[in-house]
């Protein structure tokens, strides 16, 4: 059976890659997981345990990087987030390809450490940076020092885009969607040509 994909989504605080994501691991054809991210934030107001992230203590997390369980981790304004590794790598094993929606600097992590073909590269941007400024305001779940920090941290990593192999703009949600389903197809089908 041929490994699966790893499909990694990242861009700036903000850029909505979490919508884009929700929308693309709806298509069955892709033959998605999304990978389930462990972190030491709060959850926000609907979000489960298990579905939307494993929410653990500091220690536990801690315990996780001890263990050596992390495909990549990293602290993102204040809180601690990390991929599991047996998952991640079980999966693609098993023939699934994996959806990875992380934040930069784990991103790079990955794509310095898996250097096999099966990496799929993605970075969303914003059409502007008031567009981003605009969403992550009009999130709302946040304090004001947080939305702040999000928003210069978002500002600063825009300019991260030439170490992926695709780059998309997150003009409108289903157009962006559709062409990240677009790029995903093609790569499922070099992988299995190959
Ligand atoms: P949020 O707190 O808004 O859910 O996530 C904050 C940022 O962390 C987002 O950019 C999100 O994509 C990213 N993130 C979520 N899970 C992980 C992970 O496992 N590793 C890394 N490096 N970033 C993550």
């Amino acid at each position: 059976m041929k490994k699966g994909l790893l499909i990694i989504l990242s861009g700036p605080s903000g850029v909505g890659k979490g919508t884009l994501r929700k929308h693309i691991i709806k298509d069955r054809s892709l033959n998605l997981v999304y990978s389930i991210s462990m972190t030491t934030r709060a959850p926000r107001n609907r979000e489960v345990d298990g579905v939307d992230y494993y929410f653990v203590s500091k220690e536990e997390f801690q315990r996780n990087i001890d263990r050596d369980n992390f495909l990549e981790h990293a602290e993102f304004v204040g809180n601690r987030y990390g991929t599991p590794k047996s998952y991640v790598e079980d999966l693609r094993n098993q023939g699934k390809n994996v959806f990875l929606e992380i934040e930069i600097k784990g991103a790079t992590q990955v794509m310095n450490k898996v250097k096999d073909d099966g990496v799929v590269s993605i970075f969303l941007v914003p059409p502007s940076l008031e567009a981003l400024e605009a969403r992550i305001r009009k999130r709302k779940t946040e304090s004001d020092e947080v939305i702040k920090e999000r928003l210069a941290k978002g500002k600063s990593e825009m300019n991260q885009s030439s170490n992926y192999q695709y780059v998309v703009v997150n003009d409108r949600v289903k157009r962006a969607s559709n062409e990240i389903i677009k790029i995903i197809k093609e790569r499922i089908k070099q992988n299995e040509e190959k």
